[in-house]
């Protein structure tokens, strides 16, 4: 059945509006940004909802890329064009043109959303993936006031976050670090397909060479995009190698639980966790002061 069930439907005008309309209508409503994963779910009668709240008429208020000098804050409402076409945000943090550049199609990234992409909390969305590569920290505001939630937190599991009833995602925020960069490569089947398996990576060096800090996300290969701590802890303190990127693709390939399905075996899907996390740490060292 491609037609969703009935439902009322209203703009919201501000986000306290919404935040208002939310907590009225209760878990009979839902926000609608880009659309593109909620109505396709409605269509099929996966989800039906009673309300639609349309937030499109608030990306002035949470449409924005602000790059301060230790922070990266992107409002819900950005839209994945914006990302992929956004020069200054792709001088901090290639990684969002690298993954923008393999997200679906012009049409899903003229109106899609950077909250949307969170929200829905699809364990193949490659936006989650980024986030989680870049330590993002969530900004979420209800009736009650306004609070933060680490990535970690953030996905409590396929479909599932942290964003509560009467709330809303306002804004993601990505500590910038010196001396770092970023990379995000993904397999797909064809052209403009959600990934069989992606990776990002992000390294920050010290002043001596060795890495500070090295973080890897990926996506469709388990229940959740959460980063991999185990790399971080294997990479710290050393010099970037080719060993130092095959102990950490080995990690990777530990780390994930990819299931069996139309995209790929599970085990074609952890070979593409280990050898994407080798190319994407390369990549990112390689970008580092370049
Ligand atoms: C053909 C097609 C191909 C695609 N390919 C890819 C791909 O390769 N990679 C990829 O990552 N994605 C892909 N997508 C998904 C796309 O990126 C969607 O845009 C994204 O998943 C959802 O963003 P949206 O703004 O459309 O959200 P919507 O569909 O509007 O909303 C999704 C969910 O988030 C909630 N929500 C939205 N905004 C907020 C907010 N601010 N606060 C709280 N809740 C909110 C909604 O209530 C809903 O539950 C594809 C989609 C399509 C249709």
């Amino acid at each position: 059945m491609q037609v969703p069930g009935p439902f009322e439907y209203e703009r919201a005008t501000t986000v306290d509006h919404a935040i208002g309309l939310l907590e009225r209508l209760g878990s009979t409503a839902r926000l609608v940004a880009g659309g593109h994963s909620l109505l396709p779910m409605m269509k099929l009668r996966l989800a039906n909802f009673d309300y639609l709240i349309d937030i499109n008429d608030l990306h002035a208020e949470l449409g924005h890329i602000v790059i301060e000098n230790d922070q990266v804050r992107i409002g819900a409402m950005t839209r994945h064009r914006e990302l992929l076409e956004s020069d200054e945000l792709a001088r901090v943090f290639p990684i969002f043109r690298d993954a923008e550049r393999v997200i679906a199609d012009p049409v899903v990234r003229n109106r899609g959303t950077l909250g949307g992409s969170l929200c829905q909390a699809d364990p193949s969305e490659d936006l989650s993936a980024v986030c989680t590569t870049l330590n993002a920290s969530c900004v979420i505001r209800g009736s009650a006031g306004t609070r933060t939630v680490s990535m970690e937190d953030f996905h409590r599991g396929p479909y599932e976050t942290a964003v509560g009833d009467g709330e809303m995602l306002l804004e993601v925020r990505f500590p910038i670090k010196p001396n770092g960069s970023s990379a995000y490569e993904k397999v797909e089947r064809r052209a403009g397909d959600w990934a069989v398996t992606s990776a990002g990576a992000a390294v920050w060096l010290n002043d001596d060479g060795t890495v500070a800090d090295a973080r890897v996300g990926l996506a469709a290969v388990g229940p959740n995009t959460t980063g991999i701590p185990a790399i971080s802890a294997a990479m710290a303190g050393l010099p970037p190698s080719e060993e130092l990127y095959d102990r950490a693709a080995a990690i990777a390939r530990d780390a994930c639980e990819p299931a069996t399905d139309q995209r790929g075996s599970a085990d074609y899907k952890r070979h593409l966790a280990g050898e994407l996390t080798r190319r994407t740490l390369r990549r990112a060292v390689q970008r580092i002061g370049g």
